[in-house]
């Protein structure tokens, strides 16, 4: 499969499409982000890479962080996770109280936010020193030491985080948020502000795509089947509630953020990340999903 190729020429047919949406606006630094970046880096299981546009730029990962907490919580908790957090897609907003109101306090995933608050919170339970504990399993997993967090854009977020704080404390009413509310909204904040690029991400996920090789980055390892578990995840509630329609188009498990990355992988064959800060209404990349939907309709391969 002549990769290389094939990005080039999905590069050239989302050309149209390079003015649709707008980069997040809601975390006031996000918004000063160049609009018009692109990268797409792509690791085959077998050790090829191939990349093109902005692919090493570091982007706030967002959301797609939420990926990583929870392996690694799946990690240190096995089972007994999914007694305080669903894994049933949300269809409401990522940021929705509504649900967590009425369903007593159980988020319906990890990947919306307040399952990733509880999954913050659990997180917070076993590690001495969450920040750097965090951050080294993310360095592991992508074979980067250098990744960090991005401190100006976690306090830009923290300064208008009025939804996440009532999240949180909807969690804490209903008792399924056993930390500090501030320290856990702290943590979970600065999980999303984690910095890094097309390349990194790809490799990060590469782990996914290959499910039977051992799981083991730093003092997080998981079973194949845990990681293919994660993988159903992504691929049902990975994409806000357009889940669905990411499914159709692409098909390929994954995980967007807002500050426009999307990550998926093609379980034994390939991982792939993309960046394009422009989002469409849902909150996902515009030039991101069909970037990924031409690849996966190009190369023919998906999931189904
Ligand atoms: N930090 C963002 C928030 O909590 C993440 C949103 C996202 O990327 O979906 O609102």
């Amino acid at each position: 499969m002549d990769y290389q190729r094939i990005l080039e020429d999905i590069y050239r047919e989302i050309q149209p499409f390079a003015r649709e949406g707008k980069p997040a606006d809601y975390i006031p630094a996000l918004a000063r982000v160049d609009a018009d970046r692109f990268g797409i880096c792509l690791d085959t299981i077998d050790g090829g890479q191939y990349l093109l546009g902005d692919a090493s730029e570091r982007f706030s990962i967002q959301s797609i962080t939420k990926v990583f907490s929870l392996a690694a919580a799946l990690g240190l908790e096995g089972e007994a996770l999914w007694s305080r957090v669903g894994r049933e897609p949300s269809g409401t907003a990522f940021n929705s109280l509504i649900q967590l109101e009425v369903e007593h306090g159980i988020p319906r995933n990890p990947f919306i936010n307040a399952g990733a608050i509880v999954v913050a919170d659990v997180l917070m339970s076993h590690y001495e020193r969450c920040d750097e504990a965090y951050l080294d399993f993310v360095r592991a997993i992508s074979g980067n030491p250098t990744i960090g967090y991005n401190r100006e854009v976690a306090s830009s977020e923290r300064a208008t985080a009025y939804l996440n704080a009532a999240i949180a404390n909807l969690l804490k009413y209903h008792g399924n948020l056993h930390g500090d509310i501030e320290r856990v909204l702290n943590f979970y904040i600065l999980q999303c502000s984690v910095e890094m690029s097309c390349c990194d991400l790809s490799r990060a996920f590469k782990p996914f795509a290959d499910h039977r090789s051992p799981f083991r980055y730093g003092s997080t390892s998981l079973t194949s089947s845990q990681v293919k578990r994660i993988n159903a995840i992504m691929q049902t509630c990975g994409f806000y509630d357009e889940a669905g329609e990411f499914s159709y188009l692409v098909g390929l498990p994954g995980k967007s953020g807002v500050g426009g990355g999307i990550a998926a992988v093609c379980p034994l064959k390939y991982s792939v990340a993309v960046w394009s800060p422009r989002l469409n209404g849902k909150g996902n990349s515009v030039m991101g999903m069909k970037a990924l939907e031409l690849l996966t309709t190009r190369t023919e391969e998906s999931i189904f």
